[in-house]
């Protein structure tokens, strides 16, 4: 299974916790960039995706002509997979956008909407509003994408459990197939980091921000959905595959100003300067790109820790066949200490995190990559 991932870095202005490859909108730079873009999309070898991913930045501070011009040139190289999704900031959404993506293939809207509480939208620095949120949705549904999800942020400023509360109220009643939360990472060199500096008591502590992730458990539960990755729930059927790929380490081609590839056990990040980028990829040079070879215990750590960010957790059977790994012996003393402080637990061939040890995932993971 290949997933490609194609990165749109440009926005119409920049939030300010953004740490994100991504760049203010400048017409000329967009259109230079997509040249850059179909230059290196020729260049790679024909392959079938069983997913594609364009992700941002704001894909659609492109309009919907160039974004069904580019997927043409994708679906060319890798043929037109049974997912393609495209994530969206609902301010930006025009009327007839949507009948142009199905008309492209699209299949899955991802729409970045953080909060339905104003003062956090406005403490995010973004711009939209609940109005165009609840459009967007009803747009979508009408033009018949299958899919639609909705982004969320936890662990805002100024947020209170009451108001995420209400926050994901709003978003299930919405009824969208599937829902992101993840919490705010405040990023150093950010403005949130220096604001932070500031003012460290504007900022959630781990305990806070675990009582936030507990309420959003609850609420998604509640509603039918499944929590299928520590950030993301779907309801059946709804899962998204491009995602699903990254956590199962299979293989995945990124395109673009700091895009990430894994192939034939080599992870790849084409250089983060936006020049050096698109003049390499029209130059018909090498995309600069920092590459390691994941070999032996860096590479089943690394799988560890993607595995363990999903509900079935790591298949001890799948792991012994796919990098022989016996997880269990080889990683005995890690197992024990997480098993014995009730933040791993065994269940029939697999091992996964408890509901505790989701709140601790960073930690349990990092044991794993780190355990020599
Ligand atoms: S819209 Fe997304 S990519 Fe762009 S600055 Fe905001 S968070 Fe970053």
């Amino acid at each position: 299974m290949l997933g490609v991932y194609v990165h749109l870095p440009f926005c119409p202005y920049l939030c300010p916790y953004c740490d994100f490859a991504k760049w203010p909108l400048r017409e000329g730079a967009a259109r230079r960039y997509i040249a850059a873009l179909y230059a290196e999309i020729e260049r790679e070898q024909p392959a079938t995706a069983a997913s594609i991913y364009l992700g941002g930045g704001t894909p659609n501070a492109y309009d919907a002509e160039t974004i069904a011009a580019l997927l043409e040139r994708l679906e060319r190289r890798f043929s037109r997979p049974q997912e393609i999704s495209i994530e969206l900031n609902p301010e930006l959404v025009r009327d007839s956008d949507f009948d142009a993506y199905r008309a492209a293939g699209v299949t899955r809207v991802s729409i970045g909407v953080q909060s339905f509480e104003p003062a956090e939208i406005r403490t995010l620095g973004r711009k939209h509003t609940v109005a165009q949120i609840e459009r967007v949705v009803a747009q979508a549904r009408a033009a018949g994408l299958q899919s639609l999800s909705l982004d969320l942020m936890f662990a805002v400023p100024g947020q209170t459990p009451e108001s995420w509360h209400r926050t994901l109220r709003a978003a299930i009643g919405l009824e969208p197939d599937h829902i992101s939360a993840y919490g705010l990472t405040v990023e150093d060199g950010t403005p949130y980091a220096a604001w932070r500096e500031r003012e460290p008591d504007a900022f959630f502590d781990d305990e806070r921000e675990a009582e936030l992730y507990a309420i959003a458990i609850e609420e998604m539960q509640a509603a039918g959905y499944e929590q299928y990755e520590i950030s993301n729930f779907a309801r059946p059927g709804q899962r998204c595959t491009h995602n699903l790929n990254y956590w199962e380490n299979g293989e995945y081609v990124g395109l673009g100003v700091g895009a990430a590839s894994f192939r034939a056990g080599v992870r790849s990040v084409h250089t983060r300067s936006l020049e050096t980028y698109v003049t390499a990829a029209l130059d018909g040079r090498p995309i600069p790109s920092d590459a390691e070879r994941l070999e032996g215990r860096k590479r089943a750590g690394e799988a560890i820790m993607l595995a363990l960010r999903t509900a079935q957790g790591v298949s001890l059977r799948a792991f012994k066949e796919r990098y022989g790994v016996d997880v269990m012996k080889d990683y005995a003393p890690i197992v024990a200490r997480f098993a014995n402080t009730g933040l791993l637990e065994r269940i029939g061939d697999s091992v996964r995190l408890t509901r505790r040890g989701r709140f601790l995932a960073n930690d349990v993971c990092g044991a794993f990559i780190t355990f020599e």
